[in-house]
């Protein structure tokens, strides 16, 4: 009767502790994470962005259930992301205080962990295949400016006149925070279309919306992509975590692939991503506390004007478990295992 005891004991405590099991695979995705309040979002737009994650869901998942890779799924589905005008990511990325759309990427490869990255260009269709052809047909790991789009030139990658990636909505934007802080409106980029100045219904994402992607292939390769026009006003060839490995990205088999979002200076302080994984890996944490215990350190920090640290991060472990984290009051989100139900969660109180 005791041995039954403890055998009955020592099996629910197994079950207890013993990790959800692994998928075949497994994408986690974000949209921006920002104030994006259930007050300020109107149901169309809400269902336009679910309708939105849900698709990078069906993309990724379609390549990763049919045994393609991690890094294909990742790139694919940024791309599509980068189409879309509703994220600050190719078409539909923030302004800069100039007008202009200065954009950035990376991509990393956990299975040899390469990897690459763009920042500050202008006339790339797609700067997350950029940012792969770095990694991939380069000796380098990041390029910026002109010397990125020579190189993406010399690649066969889609180039676009400047103008494709104007929304009006990004540039209203722009206009309230030039006029927030007293600067000049510069004008809009030479062909950019003349929409009528409608009342914007959009929530107040203007710093976000940059979008991320991480993998995990039934090889178990892992990979991870970020991709963002940074943030609206951005000065001085201002570029943020998102391009930067470590910070906004980082993949490593059998460990960790990060995503990051949220004002960037503070992600780069904090190393975000490199960070997250070096807790799965050195402190035995899981994806989930490595996540939450970083976002507070984001939290934490100030900058000199004395603004705390503020974003979201989604993150899959060594064999494809999702976690994300944030602090901001939303992060555009969602995930898909095999076999699974897809999630789609908008506001940092969805479960
Ligand atoms: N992290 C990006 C940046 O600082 C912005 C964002 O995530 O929305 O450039």
């Amino acid at each position: 009767m005791r041995a039954l005891l403890a055998l009955t004991l020592s099996v629910l405590a197994a079950c207890a502790i013993a990790p959800e099991p692994a998928p075949r695979w497994s994408i986690v995705v974000h949209g921006g994470a920002g104030i994006i309040e259930r007050a300020n979002l109107t149901p169309e737009l809400e269902s336009q962005y679910r309708a939105a994650m849900q698709r990078a869901l069906d993309t990724g998942g379609g390549i990763l259930e049919s045994g393609g890779s991690s890094l294909d799924a990742v790139e694919a589905v940024i791309r599509e992301m980068e189409d879309d005008p509703l994220f600050n990511a190719g078409r539909g990325a923030v302004f800069t205080a100039e007008g202009r759309n200065e954009l950035d990427a990376s991509i990393m490869d956990g299975r040899t962990r390469a990897a690459g990255a763009v920042a500050g260009v202008t006339t790339i269709r797609h700067p997350i295949s950029a940012a792969r052809a770095v990694m991939e047909r380069s000796r380098h790991v990041m390029l910026v400016g002109e010397g990125a789009e020579t190189f993406a030139r010399s690649q066969a990658l889609e180039e676009v006149a400047p103008s494709y990636f104007f929304t009006e909505r990004r540039w209203q934007q722009l206009e309230e925070n030039l006029r927030a802080n007293n600067l000049p409106i510069p004008e809009p980029p030479a062909g950019a279309p003349s929409a009528p100045r409608a009342e914007l219904a959009y929530p107040d994402d203007h710093q976000f919306g940059t979008v991320g992607v991480v993998a995990y292939d039934q090889h178990g390769n892992i990979a991870a992509g970020t991709s963002t026009g940074g943030t609206t006003g951005k000065r001085w060839g201002r570029v943020g975590d998102a391009p930067i490995i470590g910070a906004g990205t980082y993949a490593q088999n059998g460990i960790c692939g990060v995503s990051a979002t949220g004002t960037g200076e503070f992600f780069i302080r904090v190393g975000v991503a490199r960070d997250i994984c070096a807790r799965m890996q050195f402190n035995g944490e899981s994806a989930q506390e490595a996540a939450d215990h970083v976002i507070a350190d984001v939290g934490a920090l100030r900058n000199n004007a004395g603004q705390p640290g503020d974003g979201g991060v989604i993150v899959l472990d060594g064999e494809g478990r999702f976690a994300w984290a944030m602090n901001t009051p939303g992060m555009y989100r969602a995930q898909l295992s095999a076999g699974g139900e897809p999630v789609v969660q908008i506001f940092a109180d969805e479960q």
